[in-house]
């Protein structure tokens, strides 16, 4: 640390990303990514973005955001584009988080949120999961608090149901519910349809997983116009053209291509079920998987010794 560091962050606990080995000698999934390439459609809108690198991007991501709300037919003002769904999600804790209005999250979750929190000196409390790695939705039922919840739940993957969580929603109104879809098309069931209904609902979702794009670094938010518009003044008064041009061009051609993605998504979905089965002929036992990782443990061998032998 330097002696010029402030004060301020002099305890702050960095999100620490997963590997990113160099080599490519192998299937590369420690941090969740997909298996597949981006679409070609993607790949080719990006190299001709490249030709206009010279101009700044669109800071309004229009085309994109048109297209993205027309696929989840909402309007464009409901949904705002960010620089993968870290962004979004700190947009969120910035915009609607302080001392006042302090928020909570499970423990067992996605390790960022804490980071979040802590670096916008937002005071936050962690609800553990039940026994069987659930959420416990009553937990969270009239809580008071701006709630964070990925759903599917990472590192877990377990999903609640859509209704669940609108219970959570629907009971606490003067509060600010973040439901983190980075997973959700592995088998959960968005929470998009419901922000017309809810004025408090922010959903995340990315491109980095299902949409094979995480190097590009794109992710959004859906929720009412008054909340966007809140997080569109933190994004101004951060990053304006958090979306660059290549990346831009690439996620309209995934967007254009939604084939690829169902399809990248089944065969990503048959892979788990078929990964769970062998693991559980061989002794393993599984979480119930509704993402495209899975949770296991050995019967009788311990975690370390096949973390070892995996890497070797
Ligand atoms: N939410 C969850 C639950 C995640 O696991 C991740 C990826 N590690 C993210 C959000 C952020 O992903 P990205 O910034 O690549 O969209």
């Amino acid at each position: 640390m330097s002696r010029f560091f402030s004060q301020k962050y002099k305890n702050l606990i960095p999100y620490t990303p997963g590997e990113q080995p160099k080599d490519m000698k192998y299937i590369k999934l420690n941090t969740n990514e997909s298996p597949f390439p981006p679409s070609p459609k993607a790949q080719e809108y990006a190299k001709k973005a490249s030709e206009n690198l010279q101009l700044y991007p669109d800071p309004e991501c229009r085309t994109l955001t048109e297209k993205i709300a027309g696929h989840f037919g909402v309007k464009y003002e409901n949904v705002l584009v960010t620089n993968g769904s870290d962004e979004i999600l700190n947009f969120a804790f910035m915009a609607f988080c302080d001392k006042e209005h302090p928020c909570v999250f499970p423990d067992i979750t996605y390790g960022f949120y804490t980071v979040f929190a802590e670096i916008n000196n937002i005071p936050y409390t962690e609800i553990p999961l039940c026994d069987d790695f659930t959420i416990n939705v009553e937990d969270y039922i009239g809580i008071g608090k701006n709630i964070f919840i990925a759903n599917p739940n990472a590192p877990t993957g377990i999903a609640i149901p859509r209704d669940e969580i609108e219970k959570i929603i629907a009971s606490n109104p003067d509060n600010i519910v973040v439901i983190d879809e980075a997973y959700v098309d592995f088998g959960g069931e968005s929470c998009v349809p419901l922000i017309n209904k809810y004025d408090n609902l922010i959903v995340t979702q990315t491109f980095s997983k299902s949409r094979s794009m995480a190097g590009a670094r794109l992710g959004f938010g859906v929720a009412s116009e008054a909340l966007i518009q809140d997080m569109n003044t933190v994004k101004y008064s951060t990053n304006p053209y958090n979306i660059n041009r290549m990346t831009m061009a690439a996620g309209l051609g995934v967007m254009e291509d939604e084939e690829y993605t169902q399809t990248n998504c089944r065969a990503i979905m048959e892979n788990r079920e078929y990964t769970v089965n062998e693991l559980t002929k061989l002794g393993f036992i599984a979480l119930p998987s509704s993402t495209n990782f899975v949770v296991t443990k050995h019967s009788s061998v311990g975690g370390a010794e096949i973390y070892t032998k995996l890497r070797e």
